[in-house]
């Protein structure tokens, strides 16, 4: 479902559907580590040493824009990307950069910020050290 809707995206904003691109979209399909641009670049030239950066960076460019994948900003240079666009908030460790999903269905504080309008896109996110960091 992730991988069709991907690539429908991508063809629909006019670009090639390559063999890298594919890499990119199945790496990210059901990825929970919220990766940057160079983790997935790293990963997709182990498959191809002449593929560019700039071919990530404009897959992912498209894939944020079509609301197929989202783009987490930490405290790092590089931002995160993340294929679960589901309801849910973060918790980053400022120890070792992780980036953990964190389940808001039990929480209700969003039903009255959408009371306001109609959410476009949130960000919630948690600043902290992590369980095994601390221990
Ligand atoms: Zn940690
Ligand atoms: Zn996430």
């Amino acid at each position: 479902m992730f991988k069709e809707k991907a690539v429908e995206a991508l063809r629909n904003s006019g670009l090639k559907i390559t063999k890298p691109r594919l890499w990119i979209v199945e790496y990210l399909d059901g990825n929970k580590n919220h990766p940057t641009a160079i983790d997935i670049f790293q990963e997709v030239r182990r498959e191809d040493k002449d593929f560019s950066f700039a071919t990530v960076y404009n897959t992912l460019d498209i894939l944020v824009k079509e609301g197929i994948i989202k783009q987490i900003k930490t405290e790092e240079k590089s931002c995160r990307y993340d294929p679960n666009t589901g309801l849910h908030g973060h918790f980053y460790c400022k120890n070792c950069g992780k980036l953990f999903d964190v389940d808001l269905k039990q929480t209700n504080f969003l039903d009255e910020t959408i009371s306001f309008g109609k959410v476009e896109d949130y960000e919630i996110k948690f600043y902290g050290i992590c369980n095994s960091c601390i221990n």
